[in-house]
């Protein structure tokens, strides 16, 4: 470890399993992914109820590095953040996945799907955002309410007020917007009635060891009833198995992501997909 600095501190994580000079590589290529047209995105499928057909798709960026294959996002998104480049980043996953949709919605099959893009915490506070959205939709010629903007739970927890007034413009514009990684924060009622939300999204955590009379179980059926109460679509996401769906329905959840119904997938793959299910 004698490349990390004479003085004995490390300023690279700990968790980075790679060494200093390959760190300054990585920020070195995702400085230029973005304009060599490395990202792509993967769509994974959205049901508001797994009988029914696919409703929208959530974009998953990835980089598909020249040596290194498909990178996924934990691997360079934490590093986007740190270092600025997420904003041409979260522009790019935006202006792309509104494209798609945009070709989505001309079809048949597609016309009322959504698509929903995360969106990070240093973008959710860029001064930009508003216009941004807006660019993008004008663009692709979408009504706001086919665009649903993931926001993490802990995101809108720092600067409540602030996370308020940015919420309420987007609202107001006409866009959805998700609460990710619900239940892994410590949103209070209050906060929560006055956010002008459409969607709270389960965290995966809760739903992988689900079981009957757990305190996972018991999560979820708190976040549901909360959902109810505030009418708000309540989705569990990381759906792995058959006996994870049905135990979600029975605690009145419905609105499902995983693997289990679609994995993220390629958009002309995704479009096969949601074909095929109306076929069988
Ligand atoms: P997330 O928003 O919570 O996205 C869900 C993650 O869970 C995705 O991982 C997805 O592939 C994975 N997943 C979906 N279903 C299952 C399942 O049944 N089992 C398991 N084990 N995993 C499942 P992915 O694509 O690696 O993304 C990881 C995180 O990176 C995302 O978590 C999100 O926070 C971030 N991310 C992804 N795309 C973007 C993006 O375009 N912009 C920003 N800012 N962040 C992104
Ligand atoms: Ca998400
Ligand atoms: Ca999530
Ligand atoms: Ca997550």
């Amino acid at each position: 470890r004698k490349d990390l600095g004479r003085d004995g501190y490390s300023f690279f994580d700990s968790s980075m399993n790679a060494n200093a000079q390959e760190y300054l590589q990585l920020i070195h290529d995702l400085r230029f992914a973005v304009e060599r047209g490395e990202l792509v995105l993967h769509y994974q499928p959205k049901f508001d109820d797994p009988a029914q057909p696919v409703v929208g798709a959530e974009a998953l960026v990835r980089w598909n590095h020249p040596s290194r294959g498909l990178v996924l996002p934990d691997d360079f998104i934490p590093v986007a953040e740190k270092t600025g480049l997420i904003t041409a980043i979260d522009n790019w996953v935006l202006n792309e996945a509104c494209r798609q949709l945009k070709i989505w919605r001309d079809t048949e099959l597609g016309a009322d799907w959504t698509v929903a893009v995360n969106v990070s915490a240093v973008q959710f506070r860029h001064p930009q955002l508003i216009e941004t959205v807006r660019q993008a939709l004008d663009r692709h010629q979408l009504p706001a309410r086919s665009l649903i903007l993931e926001i993490t739970e802990t995101t809108t927890m720092r600067d409540v007020e602030e996370s308020l007034a940015i919420l309420q413009q987007l609202a107001k514009m006409g866009v959805k917007i998700s609460i990710d990684d619900f239940g892994t924060g410590y949103s209070s009622l209050m906060y929560l009635r006055r956010l002008p939300a459409n969607e709270l999204k389960i965290d995966r955590g809760f739903v992988r060891e689900l079981k009957q009379d757990t305190e996972d179980a018991a999560i979820v059926s708190a976040i549901v009833a909360l959902g109810k109460a505030l009418s708000l679509n309540v989705v569990a996401e990381g759906v792995e198995t058959m006996s994870q769906q049905k135990l979600l329905a029975e605690l009145g959840c419905n609105s499902l992501q995983g693997y289990l119904l679609g994995r993220p997938m390629a958009a002309d793959d995704f479009m096969c997909a949601a074909d095929d299910r109306l076929q069988t």
